[in-house]
């Protein structure tokens, strides 16, 4: 706050200026400084912006007393303005009568059509990716329809030989004034879609648009660690600028596929094994490829429970460069299975075996054996 320039400063009026004179200051700042005399230029936007907010404050008796009184504290939040702008769209948004005021119709700002560069649309990319693919990565080569420049006629939707005229509708401004009831605003013109050109005789590759939808294959490197619902951003692969305007972006929203044996928590691994009864009373070693060079070997302790959990640090899903370092855990999940049917062998051990522990089973005839018969 304390770093901001005075507003009087800044549109270099003395503190006596009258209403009219800070208007003509302003005017001639706005035009110094527009963007589209100006276009790329960081500074000239600052400036524009600034001039933008002196002005919204000193034209506004009200506002202007304030600032006399308590300076930018007098001004800011608080809905009194003076709180800066973001960004030189929200200048033309919130000035948009004083721009006409200023220029004329359409704010001396060729909005939604004319010449002006504008960036291409953004694309988006369904990709299914397997559950392996996702841990350790994958690159995957991919075929989007683009839209692109016609080459035929470079854009300009004319026919060859011929070019496009300035539309007689809104002169060129891609805009027409609307009147409805006391009040003019500014719409896209109907004739020209508020490009402010019109065709004569249209290309016959693309009718007329400019455009042409062309496949293009790209290739897409998915990181280790990807999970279903995160987005990958390809720098400039979406649509083709107009004219001269950086293209879009393409943005591919990944899905990864199920796995039946693994699902995945955060960035572990969760593993479901099946053990049989003896194994989880005896205790066992299991191999498990978790997608590393080799399989894991892991030692599952006698007496262990279904349900229970295991947990290995580190053998999990490598982390996302934003969400930290190294990998999540592997964790094993337990699951004991019982035989429906054990032959007559197993059978007559199983009896000797509860008869030992002490636990009465059900005989061959649905009958209970006499315990300790
Ligand atoms: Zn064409
Ligand atoms: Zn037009």
């Amino acid at each position: 706050m304390t770093t901001k320039r005075n507003y009087y400063e800044i549109l270099q009026v003395s503190k006596s200026a009258s209403a009219d004179e800070i208007k003509k200051a302003y005017r001639k700042l706005a035009v110094q400084y527009h963007p589209d005399r100006n276009p790329g230029d960081k500074v000239a936007e600052e400036k524009f912006k600034e001039a933008a907010e002196a002005y919204e404050v000193l034209s506004d008796p009200a506002k202007r007393q304030r600032f006399d009184q308590f300076g930018h504290a007098g001004v800011s939040g608080n809905g009194f303005g003076g709180a800066g702008f973001g960004n030189v769209d929200d200048v033309f948004e919130h000035f948009g009568s004083i721009f006409e005021d200023l220029f004329g119709m359409g704010g001396g700002r060729k909005r939604g059509g004319g010449n002006r560069a504008r960036k291409g649309g953004d694309l988006r990319y369904d990709l299914k990716v397997s559950f392996k693919e996702s841990v350790l990565g994958t690159e995957k080569k991919i075929q989007i329809p683009r839209k692109t420049s016609c080459t035929s006629c470079e854009g300009s939707g004319a026919a060859k030989g011929t070019k496009p005229v300035t539309c007689s509708t809104c002169r060129g401004q891609g805009q027409v004034a609307v009147q409805q009831g006391f009040f003019t605003y500014a719409s896209t013109c109907p004739d020209c879609n508020g490009s402010g050109k019109s065709i004569s005789t249209p290309c016959g590759d693309c009718k007329g648009t400019g455009f042409q939808t062309k496949s293009s294959n790209i290739n897409v490197k998915i990181p280790a660690g990807i999970d279903t619902g995160m987005r990958l951003r390809v720098s400039g692969e979406g649509e083709g600028g107009i004219n001269g305007g950086t293209p879009g972006d393409l943005y591919v929203f990944i899905e990864v596929e199920a796995s039946p044996q693994f699902k995945r928590e955060d960035f572990d691994l969760v593993y479901s094994l099946k053990i049989g009864v003896a194994q989880a009373i005896l205790g066992t070693d299991v191999s498990i490829d978790c997608f590393e060079d080799e399989p894991r070997q892991v030692e599952i302790p006698a007496g262990i429970q279904p349900g229970q959990r295991l947990v290995i640090q580190g053998a999990g899903i490598p982390k996302l460069e934003k969400y930290g370092r190294g990998k999540g855990d592997l964790i094993i999940e337990v699951n004991v299975e019982i035989p429906m049917k054990v032959n007559k062998e197993a059978e007559e051990h199983l009896r000797a075996f509860a008869q030992k522990v002490g636990q009465n089973v059900k005989n061959n005839n649905g009958f209970f054996d006499k315990i300790f018969g």
